[in-house]
């Protein structure tokens, strides 16, 4: 029933970009936090793709989304308006890379 699913690249990938927005909150540097999975649809099925920067102590600090997990999403927004958020700005930034690598005339894949 436990069925641990290794990452593929491409959700490592994924996650990296997470992290590397840094915290939702505080733009300290972050690790990414799995949210409680919704039905996104879309491609986007499995669970590395559900996931949100926070820094340790946002993270699971003394008021976190851990620990505080109602007061947090009163304060910061619910998890999925995090996700939202945080898929949004890989988009934005995708889209940028894309435009610069298009100008370059090579694709590294
Ligand atoms: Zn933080
Ligand atoms: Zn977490």
């Amino acid at each position: 029933m436990a069925k641990k699913k290794v990452a593929t690249r491409l959700e490592r990938e994924h996650l990296s970009k997470v992290a590397s927005l840094g915290c939702l909150v505080c733009q300290r540097p972050a690790n990414v936090h799995h949210i409680r999975p919704i039905g996104l649809g879309i491609g986007m099925r499995s669970g590395h793709y559900q996931t949100i920067p926070l820094c340790r102590d946002h993270h699971q600090g003394q008021f976190s989304i851990h620990n505080c997990k109602k007061e947090f999403e009163a304060m910061y927004g619910t998890e999925h308006e995090m996700l939202q958020k945080t898929l949004k700005e890989i988009e934005n930034i995708e889209e940028a890379n894309n435009f610069f690598n298009y100008n370059k005339g090579e694709n590294n894949d």
